[in-house]
């Protein structure tokens, strides 16, 4: 290891003692561009500052959740005010009700909302509430969307697999991913043929309106439309998974970008501001189905904690400012052009975009699904990942993942950022 990243050489040396791999997800490890983590120390605005002093362009932005940026004033404030009223009561609190009663005014396809503490148990509780509700088994989800570390949504199709699908994981027995159908993501004549045979068992589609555990790929005009049609034909619930793209993509999230309106929602990441939170909500029949109304059970003792719940408040107030979306899409539409600007001048590559959300691609020119991304040029992806990081810019370490650019990012954040892609391209195109 080079001198320049002793601090996070070491830190990382003792982490791995302690913590498997050294870190709390396992993204974080760097696994897919080799090389060793930083560790950061703090972050401020469109920055991050690691243990050895270091500041670099951030677009990794805690996975999704910082649409403010880092460390935003509005933020900050509000936990100031509410860690001294106390941190948790497991009661109920007005800012809970505060916060479920703005989601639901935003979000189309909710009516009622409850909060849990991560992406994770919003999926898994979305899909016990279908099941209990149409009393039936089966979910169908799609190729190459992540919901979690759901047991039974650890699986995608191996090639050619198209009905029951084998774990992902060691640990998840094949009888609980024997429950989940897999589709082809933008397949609609897939997801027909799967819905149709299975109307009778199926409770739940479940999808990423936007795929963002891909890399960033959006649907295909018509893809949920026809979600939506068959879901509906059939009695099957339709669950869309707006982890990220809820307050993200548009105020009212992937629903309101493309207009198709789920049956539930799951949320996170920008709905917590920074802080742990999940949360699930949808049609109000359904979800009184619910414990303490209904026969399904679901509970959590963090669930709507005060401190996580000012914070996400406060993210929403913020975003309700005027022109924000505008000068988001506008944000990401700078850094599309600027890439692909690079991109024109000979490097192989696409880049997709939905709003402040993208990916850079080094394969085809369109990457209209996870198997065209599977075929990227990971090698060339890692040597850009740490190329950037060289030139002071913090990237999300795979190709399967989104960049993300909040509002603290500058036209000067940007215009630096494409700069760096262009030397690196130039430097990485003469070595070889
Ligand atoms: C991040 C993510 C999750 C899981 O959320 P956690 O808070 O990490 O459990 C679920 N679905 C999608 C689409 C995500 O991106």
């Amino acid at each position: 290891m080079g001198r320049a990243f002793q601090a996070s050489s070491e830190l990382f040396r003792r982490s791995k003692e302690v913590v498997p791999g050294g870190v709390n997800s396992p993204v974080r490890a760097w696994n897919a561009v080799g090389g060793e983590p930083l560790y950061i120390a703090r972050a401020d605005g469109s920055r991050v500052f690691d243990e050895d002093g270091r500041g670099y362009i951030d677009y990794v932005c805690a996975w999704g959740p910082l649409i403010l940026g880092h460390a935003p004033r509005a933020v900050l404030d509000a936990l100031a005010e509410a860690g001294p009223r106390g941190t948790g009561f497991g009661a109920p609190t007005k800012g809970e009700l505060e916060l479920a009663e703005l989601v639901s005014a935003r979000m189309k396809g909710i009516e009622q909302l409850r909060l849990v503490n991560s992406g994770t148990e919003a999926t898994m509780s979305a899909m016990r509430l279908s099941r209990g509700y149409t009393g039936r088994t089966k979910v169908l989800k799609f190729d190459g969307c992540y919901h979690g570390h759901v047991d039974g949504l650890l699986a995608k199709a191996g090639s050619g697999v198209e009905s029951l699908s084998l774990p992902d994981s060691a640990g998840v027995p094949e009888s609980f991913t024997g429950e989940t159908l897999i589709s082809g993501f933008n397949d609609v004549d897939s997801a027909r043929r799967l819905i149709a045979e299975h109307r009778e068992d199926l409770a739940a589609v479940i999808v990423e309106p936007v795929c963002g555990n891909m890399g960033v790929i959006p649907p295909e005009p018509g893809f949920l439309e026809a979600l939506r049609e068959l879901t509906r034909r059939y009695g099957v619930v339709l669950i869309f998974d707006e982890v990220i793209t809820g307050f993200r993509v548009a105020p009212g999230g992937a629903q309101e970008r493309y207009g198709v309106t789920p049956d539930l929602t799951c949320l996170g990441k920008v709905l917590g501001g920074g802080l742990p939170v999940g949360a699930f909500g949808g049609r109000r029949d359904i979800m009184s189905c619910l414990a303490p109304v209904g026969p399904v059970y679901q509970a959590g003792t963090l669930s709507g904690n005060p401190v996580t719940v000012a914070a996400g408040l406060a993210t929403l107030r913020a975003l309700e400012e005027k022109g924000v979306y505008r000068e988001l899409e506008e944000k990401g539409r700078k850094l599309e052009e600027g890439f692909k600007g690079v991109l024109s001048s000979g490097v192989e590559g696409a880049v997709n975009r939905v709003g402040s959300m993208l990916t850079l691609f080094f394969g085809p020119d369109r990457i209209a699904a996870p198997e065209d991304a599977r075929g990227c040029d990971r090698d060339r992806f890692s040597r850009f990942f740490h190329g950037m990081l060289a030139r002071g810019i913090y990237l999300p370490p795979s190709q399967f993942e989104a960049q993300f650019v909040s509002l603290a990012h500058g036209d000067d954040d940007i215009a630096a950022t494409v700069a760096a892609f262009a030397d690196w391209a130039a430097e990485d195109s003469s070595r070889r």
